[in-house]
């Protein structure tokens, strides 16, 4: 059951020829998310080996070309396959007049339909749900309406173990009430505790996504220990002056943001293509957080699996 993150591009509004614009996968147990599609992502895609039908939902942060782009070619490219299946796109506002026009003009005849859910952008809500994660907004601090996204495991029952079924004969109708905690009764009136009949459940596995955005310790609660947060650093903090300008981070301040909500690993990314060299970024980062990667495209991160007590599977 993986949980991964793959960048697909890390620069920020001009592409270079070593990364493209913003986009990244999420691989949640086999469910594929993909969030911004900045342009050339199916390209990334491709490249990467991942399946272009793996990808039912699409989470656009806001509606700057750097993170959408890439989506109108993407849309025509599940045409050209013979797409079927619903394509969920999240966004903000005004993304339904975007799409609306764009396929008015090229393409009003899809293979497949396109659900389009709009999010507010001033206040967090859960925008997705299905048996495995959650979605939920991180409004940011940018000059057009903006949110990250807070992906997150659904707390999974505990495991019961297979061997106890067996020796207490445990009848079906017991096997969920075990699975929420509950003792065994057996036939002779032997109480048998939960901790001897379940294995802990899986620890909840989560990962945040937070582009573009000034510095804004309004996040903060939100992404609290999380296992990844993704945060943004366009300038080196010499150039703080420029970030506050254009409502971007630094890496300092990326930093500072991922020190202050106890996560466990920090990215950086979405550099301004004006820096020849992106170590620094790392550098900077990590002299006030020191789990900090500065990422490059093709890069992936996993989180394991780790039962609620500590036990790795
Ligand atoms: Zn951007
Ligand atoms: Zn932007």
């Amino acid at each position: 059951m993986p949980f991964s993150v793959t960048i697909l591009g890390s620069s920020s509004a001009l592409p270079t020829s070593e990364r493209f614009p913003t986009a990244h996968l999420l691989n949640a147990n086999e469910r594929f998310f993909l969030i911004d599609c900045g342009e050339g992502t199916q390209i990334q895609l491709r490249k990467f080996r991942i399946r272009l039908g793996k990808i039912n939902h699409i989470f656009i942060s806001h509606l700057h070309g750097d993170h959408i782009f890439g989506l109108f070619g993407l849309i025509s490219s599940f045409n050209l396959i013979g797409r079927t299946a619903t394509l969920h796109i999240y966004g903000p506002d005004q993304i339904e007049e975007l799409i609306l026009d764009h396929l008015e003009f090229f393409q009003n005849d899809l293979s497949f339909d396109i659900a389009i859910h709009k999010f507010q952008h001033h206040r967090s809500a859960t925008i997705h749900k299905d048996t495995n994660v959650e979605v939920i907004t991180i409004p940011l601090k940018h000059r057009v309406p903006t949110c990250g996204f807070l992906f997150r495991e659904r707390q999974a029952p505990r495991n019961i173990k297979k061997e106890m079924v067996e020796k207490y004969e445990i009848p079906i109708r017991d096997i969920v009430k075990i699975k929420d905690g509950k003792d065994f009764k057996t036939n002779e009136g032997e109480t048998i505790p939960n901790s001897e009949l379940t294995l802990p459940p899986f620890r909840v596995r989560s990962y945040a996504y937070c582009s573009d955005t000034a510095y804004s310790e309004k996040i903060i609660e939100l992404i609290k220990n999380v296992d990844i947060l993704y945060h943004e650093a366009t300038f080196l903090h010499k150039d703080e002056d420029l970030a506050a300008e254009t409502l971007h981070s630094t890496s300092k301040q990326a930093a500072g943001i991922a020190l202050k909500a106890e996560v466990r690993k920090l990215l950086i990314g979405h550099f301004s293509s004006r820096y020849k060299n992106y170590d620094t970024f790392e550098k900077e980062a990590q002299e006030i957080f020191p789990e900090t990667t500065a990422v490059n495209d093709g890069d992936v991160f996993t989180v394991s699996r780790i039962r609620e007590k500590g036990t790795a599977v």
